[in-house]
């Protein structure tokens, strides 16, 4: 059972290699760029997915705790129960939302890699792929948006029934064929959130977000290698505490782990 302060010092490890894809992935240029990139960001969800499962057992042991110290205070005897503070129990509780709120991050942090990987092409036969199913959702926005403005114009509050044609996916979150059905689920939810009258907005906005994805995609340059291997740096080592290569094989360059 990992104490929080781990988790804590753990989680800024992570963050910091996160940070780092981020940055990089605003600098790739080319597939052999990409195909790295994409073996290294995998690699940090996977760590992410880990982290997510300490922080879940963090959580439970809390809970235990929490059970714990308020069995024991029932049982208390009237001048205990007078006496007694309950700090015990409201540190549990402080530790259980901080559990919480980081496993959403964690959520939030997976998708957003998620979505960048999706839009971050490996060859040329992906990037075609990619820009045509890029084309293909900016099609279907602006029929959506014709919709909308037809539906605004006649009464300003049934626009809501395209909703919810998307779901019901639940498997192969890795690939090119679900990468198409994430975004659009993506792109669903974010849409049934958004009030009616706001749609239309949204809409535009998001056109003008699939543009520039497309314009991001197609700025990728490089000749295809042998299309379908996967490329060497799959055989690379990575630490399993940052996440990063490792270039040496006594101690991890990037958080000075020899844990891995
Ligand atoms: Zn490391």
């Amino acid at each position: 059972m990992k104490s929080w302060n781990e988790l804590a010092q753990h989680a800024s490890v992570i963050q910091k290699s996160v940070d780092e894809l981020l940055q990089k992935h605003y600098v790739l240029q080319s597939f052999l760029d990409a195909q790295e990139w994409d073996n290294d960001t995998r690699v940090v969800i996977e760590l992410l997915q880990n982290f997510e499962k300490d922080l879940t057992s963090f959580k439970g042991e809390q809970q235990k705790i929490l059970e714990q110290l308020k069995q024991e205070r029932s049982r208390n005897s009237i001048f205990k129960k007078v006496f007694s503070t309950r700090s015990g129990e409201t540190e549990a509780n402080g530790y259980i939302k901080k559990a919480d709120a980081a496993i959403q991050s964690i959520v939030d942090g997976i998708e957003l890699l998620y979505g960048m990987m999706d839009q971050t092409p490996a060859s040329k036969s992906e990037q075609k792929e990619i820009a045509s199913e890029l084309r293909l959702l900016k099609k279907e926005l602006t029929f959506q948006k014709r919709e909308v403005n037809e539906s605004l114009r006649k009464t300003r509050s049934n626009a809501r029934q395209k909703t919810a044609n998307l779901t019901g996916l639940n498997s192969g979150f890795i690939g090119s064929v679900a990468r198409y059905q994430r975004t659009s689920i993506r792109l669903e939810k974010e849409r049934a959130l958004t009030p009616n009258e706001d749609l239309k907005a949204f809409i535009e906005k998001k056109l003008v977000g699939f543009e520039r994805d497309l314009n991001w995609v197609m700025h990728f340059t490089g000749e295809d290698q042998n299309d379908k291997t996967q490329p060497a740096s799959e055989e690379v080592k990575h630490c399993n505490y940052c996440g990063r290569r490792i270039v040496t094989s006594d101690v991890c360059l990037g958080c000075g782990s020899t844990s891995y």
